[in-house]
C-alpha cells in the first residue's frame, strides 16, 4: 500500500506535536518532528558561538553536520547531531530563538529537505511542522493548519515549562513566542503559512480531548482511515 502523508504545520505552542504524536500513535503512523531537527542545527550553532542569525557562517557549517532521526525504545523520536543524542539539549529554552533564526536560511532549508521528503517516502507519517503543506508534501494527503492564540500558546508552554523543571514567567514565554511567530512567518525562505488546500484546526477554546477528536476526525474524513 502507498504510504500516507499527513502535514500538520502551525505556529510555535499550538500543540502540533502532542497532537500529532498521539494521532500517530493511534493510526500506526511514524511521528515526524520537523521543529527538532532545525533546533539541532541551531543547536550546532550555538554549541560552536556562531551566531544563528548570520547566513554565511550557518551556511559553512553545514558540511560538517551529520544529522539523523531515529526512535528510541522509548517509541520517541531522538535527534543524533554527528553520532551524540541531543534530544534534551535542544528543548533548551535559548535553543528556539537559534532554531527560529537557522531556519530562515535558504541552505539550511535546503539541507534538510531531502531528508524529510525520504522520510514520508518510506513510511506513513505525520510530520509537524511550518512548511510541510507547502514546500515538503505538497501533496500529502491531509494537510492542517493548526493554531491557537498567542496568548493561549504561552499558557500552555509555560505548564510544560513548569513541568519539565524548567519555568519561566508568563511574559518572557509570551514574547518570545511572538518573536518567533514574527520571524516564521516574514521570512522570505518557506514563510509559515496555511496551505490553499489545508483544514484551519483552532484549539484556543478546545482541550487535548478535544482537539485530537476534531483531528481525528479531519484524517478520517480525508482518508476513510
Ligand atoms: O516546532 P519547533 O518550535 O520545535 O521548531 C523550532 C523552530 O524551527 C521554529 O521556530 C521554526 O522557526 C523552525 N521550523 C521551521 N520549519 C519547520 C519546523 C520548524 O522553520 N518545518
Amino acid at each position: 500500500m502507498r504510504p500516507i502523508s499527513i502535514a500538520i504545520d502551525g505556529p510555535s505552542g499550538a500543540g502540533k506535536s502532542t497532537l500529532a504524536r498521539s494521532m500517530a500513535a493511534k493510526l500506526g503512523f511514524l511521528y515526524v518532528d520537523t521543529g527538532a531537527i532545525y533546533r539541532t542545527i541551531g543547536y550546532f550553532a550555538h554549541e560552536r558561538g556562531v551566531d544563528p542569525k548570520d547566513e554565511q557562517a550557518v551556511a559553512a557549517l553545514l558540511p560538517q553536520v551529520h544529522v539523523e532521526l531515529t526512535y528510541g525504545e522509548d517509541g520517541l523520536q531522538h535527534m543524533l547531531l554527528n553520532g551524540r543524542d541531543v534530544t534534551r539539549e535542544i528543548r533548551l529554552p535559548e535553543i528556539s530563538l537559534c532554531a527560529s533564526a537557522v531556519s530562515a536560511h535558504p541552505s539550511v532549508r535546503a539541507f534538510l529537505l531531502e531528508m524529510q521528503r525520504e522520510l514520508a517516502r518510506s513510511h506513513s507519517v505525520i510530520m509537524d511542522g511550518r512548511d510541510i503543506g507547502t514546500v515538503v508534501l505538497p501533496e500529502a494527503d491531509v494537510k492542517v493548519f493548526l493554531t491557537a492564540s498567542a496568548e493561549v500558546r504561552a499558557r500552555r508552554r509555560m505548564l510544560e515549562l513548569e513541568q519539565r523543571g524548567t519555568p519561566e514567567p508568563f511574559e518572557k514565554i509570551l514574547r518570545e513566542i511572538e518573536e518567533r511567530d514574527w520571524n516564521d512567518s516574514h521570512r522570505a525562505a518557506a514563510p509559515l503559512r496555511q496551505a490553499e488546500d489545508a483544514v484551519l484546526l483552532d484549539t484556543s477554546a478546545l482541550d487535548f480531548r478535544q482537539s485530537e477528536d476534531a483531528l481525528l476526525r479531519i484524517i478520517r474524513e480525508r482518508t476513510g482511515l
